[in-house]
């Protein structure tokens, strides 16, 4: 089946605009780009005239957690539920997602092997979701962040096996705490966890099998710890420096600040349920991770959209919010459609695959009703994202 989406204005995923572009989709790739004055347009067995529509490539969130649900006190559901509940919610959770436009995510946590299985259940056409590329268990030391979900370990020894059992399950990326967070009770958020030495043994035993390595980050020594090990990207990112910003820059890593993660916290209170511990830490760290993401975006240090969803009240499907936010710390609209497109799609490793509209990539597009340089908010309403498709398949078809 070929597809010519025709007449629209094209935003490449790279920093380049096209007005009155095509894109041609044959299979489940983009066999040709280009617009009406240089480019013959190629026979098509189905035409969507597109105008004053815009056609992105899909979108990437390179930070969810789709066995959360946006909860005041999400951990509980892991007591409530059991594993069935937590799989079904998931899977509904990948829907969502799916249906805001975000065509491929990083699931970076989940309990029991739920993210894995969840990714291959989306691979097979079981259940309708984004392309997933998952952490499985986040590695923590013994009682820190985030241990209700995660497989402790302690000791180099202990952090190279688990990474290898991880990468033994199936695991396409690694996930390892740094620091403590606001999530876990009684964890100082900005307390130093893993030690330079555990970071490097896992980071050494992920990098052996091929696999990037992410941390979770909130604290000046965690970051200085996780740079200098090697973590492919910081989480978080809380409390940088000029020497951390330096370090990022020297050792290439990139920064997810998921300022979408405190913003929901901050915005319904204590009131909506968010347990008062959690609150008190978020009001803490909120500023400085703002200001962490301010400073390292304007010094250059790259930095990829992820929103932690999943967290409170931070719901799946909302996802694109985190664009808007990064407007608001600097980055031109342009800007953070890259950082959720090309930017992301190289640090999941997918950047031959993904991220650019582009001839020969795999076609992951989604068309939205108006201009989002023009007002970057209007990809949060999901009325007027009018068409999702992910490989060559529509998800949601409301044009042509
Ligand atoms: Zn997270």
């Amino acid at each position: 089946m070929n597809i010519l989406f025709d007449n629209c204005r094209i935003l490449d995923g790279k920093g380049g605009e096209i007005q009155q572009g095509f894109v041609a989709v044959k299979g489940n790739r983009i066999s040709a780009v280009g617009n009406a004055q240089n480019a013959p347009k190629p026979v098509a067995d189905e035409v969507i005239d597109l105008r004053g529509q815009t056609l992105l490539p899909g979108i990437i969130d390179s930070h969810v957690h789709l066995s959360l649900n946006g909860e005041p006190d999400p951990m509980i559901s892991f007591m409530r539920d059991n594993d069935f509940i937590i799989a079904y919610k998931a899977a509904r959770n990948a829907h969502q997602t799916l249906l805001a436009g975000i065509t491929t995510v990083r699931d970076l946590g989940s309990p029991k092997d739920i993210g894995i299985h969840l990714r291959n259940a989306v691979n097979a056409g079981i259940v309708p979701g984004p392309r997933i590329l998952s952490s499985g268990r986040v590695i923590c030391m013994t009682g820190g962040h985030g241990w209700s979900m995660s497989r402790e370990a302690d000791g180099e020894a202990e952090v190279r096996k688990t990474v290898r059992e991880q990468l033994k399950s199936g695991a396409d990326v690694i996930k390892l705490m740094a620091t403590g967070g606001v999530m876990t009770m009684g964890v100082e958020a900005g307390a130093p966890q893993f030690t330079f030495e555990e970071l490097r043994a896992g980071v050494e035993e992920a990098h052996k099998g091929g696999r990037k390595v992410s941390s979770h980050v909130q604290g000046a020594v965690g970051l200085r710890n996780a740079l200098r090990a090697g973590i492919d990207s910081i989480e978080h990112g809380i409390f940088i420096d000029e020497e951390t910003v330096a370090m990022f820059l020297e050792y290439k890593a990139y920064l997810v600040p998921t300022l979408s993660a405190p913003h929901n916290i901050l915005k319904n209170g204590l009131k909506s349920g968010i347990p008062a511990y959690v609150i008190e830490k978020t009001e803490q760290v909120a500023g400085a991770n703002v200001e962490s993401a301010k400073m390292a975006f304007h010094r250059g240090v790259v930095i990829a959209m992820g929103t932690d969803a999943g967290t409170p009240f931070n719901f799946h499907g909302a996802n694109m919010k985190e664009l808007e936010l990064f407007c608001g710390i600097g980055l031109t609209p342009m800007e953070s459609i890259i950082s959720a497109t090309t930017t992301a799609a190289h640090l999941l490793g997918l950047e031959q695959e993904l991220g650019t509209i582009e001839e020969g990539k795999l076609a992951d597009l989604i068309v939205v009703d108006g201009n989002p340089l023009d007002d970057i908010a209007i990809l949060q309403q999901q009325e007027r994202i009018l068409a999702i498709m992910k490989d060559g398949i529509f998800y949601k078809k409301q044009i042509g």
